[in-house]
């Protein structure tokens, strides 16, 4: 990979990866481990387990585990090599590399980081002190910057000449050029790319300065925003301006405000609302949302979602579904940015915050109000035009609730919607499902009705993971089967991506089982049916650890008895529906550890 394997090992030693996982993830303390929210998917109960005393994590929703590095890098979208790299720098470790190229380049990025710093302090003085700043100060000031804010952001003034950067910082020209600070010009001379703009320093979500976003004065010819050309340090489609401040914020409130300008994300945290980030003169990206989902489950917008389009918003119910991911619309006054409501209104802009609504809602919503439903014929038109803004959400149960809550407004029969929304446009009734193998394909028998069940909680578990794998085989286990039978069902369904007709090497009686249970309907939802897994499973576990008492000496049986004394009242509230569905994570996390030798 790269780098030196005793240098992997003392990284991965010396991180604490209850620290590294908590800049992603609110962790609590539960008995010996650490559990949260997974950042790897959407879940409103904690599933997500770190084990410090062996430096690893394990998710038994989605199967996610592994130490420290893998964290980093499958919470911040990194190789290997960026990801230890990234920890490295953490615990002030000197990396060496096996291939000389690899340590070239991350010195030569490491440079850039620090030419950039330089950069940003030059810039910054020259707001502060210089003669040529004065208009630059008082246009700040104008805008309700106090001092403390245009030091805390590290603004700064570019003057209005073509070389000052270039002649005064003391920095190899290469490298300004290659941080995108400087050009050749026609004639091969030096130039500063900023020239006459307020800069505003952006930073990667560690805090290193990689770019530089620049306002014109007011007045000035030219474009009013600029921003630096990507580098080696910076792709625009991936920073976020602000993450590097609002992180930790994010990760509390389990929420991110995405703004448009750098003016807005300051506005927001100067009323207090500190978990608000901007694209850097870009729309929202997929890679911006998958850099926002491993800090966040929520997302609102704070700029004019519905001038972003139709394309836009598809996309963006897209990526809710694919990142488990709620997004939902602060509507700001007409004609105001968050930036100057900030400083004429802060109440309304918490309150916009605050009264955000579902992104769907949002749009159903334009497209209603303000029509004249007063007629039959009016409130078809309405409905047509809200049901296309239905129609784009992939989820057929959001678009289900839609549908009834349309039908109440409008007054018309909600099945008369349902119909025309399946036919709506080329009368291809609707858009295909994502992700999910349909079960029905071939020769599958109409379902047969309820009557079949509650037979065994592991058969219902195996027609659940045949009729909607998607939803179940994620938080499913070895651990939870205890008939010999099921379990190699089970296991065969797994190796066969869950389609008993892909079932492969495996006895007469599997198939038959998973013959037999593809034809029943299940009754059951999945979370109870994990329940009973789990509580079977835990009693199971609880026998194990009584006999385990009476065979062993007194220092186990001691403490064998504090894990019994965990594990009896959390079996409990398994049986009771308030406190199930926080209690099954917890026992899952366990079994699964317990399982596989881990506890
Ligand atoms: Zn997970």
């Amino acid at each position: 990979m790269g780098i030196v394997d005793d240098d992997i090992a003392r990284v991965r030693d010396a991180s604490d990866i209850v620290a590294v996982v908590s800049e992603h993830v609110q962790l609590k303390r539960v008995g010996r481990r650490w559990s949260g929210l997974c950042p790897f998917h959407a879940e409103k109960s904690p599933s997500f387990s770190v084990n410090s005393d062996q430096g690893l994590y394990y998710c038994f929703g989605c199967g996610a585990k592994g130490d420290v590095i893998t964290f980093v890098r499958e919470a911040e979208h990194l190789d290997f090599a960026a990801a230890v790299e990234r920890l490295a720098a953490k615990s002030n470790i000197t990396l060496r590399y096996t291939d000389a190229r690899d340590g070239e380049n991350r010195k030569r990025r490491s440079r850039l980081v620090e030419v950039m710093e330089a950069a940003v302090d030059f810039y910054h003085q020259r707001l502060l002190e210089a003669p040529d700043a004065a208009a630059a100060r008082k246009y700040l000031r104008s805008r309700g910057f106090s001092s403390e804010e245009v030091r805390h952001y590290r603004l700064g003034w570019a003057p209005d000449a073509w070389d000052t950067l270039v002649r005064d910082l003391p920095q190899p020209r290469e490298l300004l050029v290659e941080a995108g600070l400087a050009f050749m010009n026609q004639r091969g001379r030096p130039t500063d790319a900023f020239r006459g703009r307020v800069l505003f320093p952006i930073f990667n979500a560690n805090g290193d300065p990689v770019a530089f976003g620049g306002r014109l004065m007011p007045g000035a010819e030219g474009p009013k925003y600029k921003n630096s050309s990507g580098s080696s340090i910076y792709d625009k489609s991936r920073v976020l301006y602000g993450l590097n401040w609002a992180k930790a914020d994010i990760v509390t409130s389990d929420e991110a405000i995405v703004c448009e300008g750098y003016t807005d994300v300051i506005g927001f945290a100067a009323v207090g609302v500190g978990r608000a980030v901007a694209t850097c003169g870009t729309a929202l990206t997929e890679d911006h949302v998958r850099t926002l989902r491993s800090y966040a489950s929520r997302v609102v917008l704070a700029f004019d979602a519905d001038a972003a389009g139709q394309n836009a918003a598809e996309r963006f119910h897209e990526w809710e579904q694919r990142h488990g991911l709620e997004v939902s619309v602060a509507a700001m006054p007409v004609g105001s940015d968050p930036g100057d409501l900030a400083r004429t209104d802060p109440d309304a802009l918490r309150q916009a915050v605050a009264d955000a609504i579902p992104f769907l809602r949002f749009r159903v919503d334009r497209v209603l109000n303000g029509r004249d439903l007063s007629t039959a014929e009016a409130r078809a038109r309405a409905a047509t035009a809200a049901l296309e803004v239905i129609g784009s959400h992939p989820d057929p149960l959001v678009r289900d609730q839609y549908v009834m809550d349309l039908a109440d407004r409008l007054r018309l029969p909600p099945d008369e919607l349902r119909t025309r929304l399946a036919h709506r446009g080329s009368g291809g009734g609707g858009r295909p499902e994502r992700g999910r193998p349909d079960p029905t394909a071939g020769t599958r028998p109409a379902p047969t009705p309820v009557a079949v069940l509650h037979d065994s909680p592991e058969l219902e578990a195996l027609r659940l993971v045949l009729a909607v794998p998607d939803e179940v085989a994620p938080s499913l286990h070895d651990a939870l089967f205890a008939d010999p039978l099921c379990l190699d069902a089970y296991r065969a369904l797994g190796t066969a991506g869950w389609r008993a007709a892909q079932l492969a090497d495996t006895s007469d009686e599997v198939v038959a089982l998973v013959q037999r249970l593809g034809v029943e309907q299940p009754v059951s939802e999945p979370a109870e049916v994990i329940e009973r897994l789990a509580e079977a499973a835990g009693q199971r576990q609880l026998a194990i650890l009584g006999n385990e008492a009476r065979m062993s000496g007194d220092e186990r049986a001691l403490e064998v008895a504090g894990v019994v004394a965990w594990l009896k009242p959390l079996l409990e509230s398994l049986r009771d529906p308030r406190t199930a569905p926080e209690a099954a994570p917890v026992l899952l996390a366990w079994l699964i550890d317990r399982y596989e030798g881990r506890a």
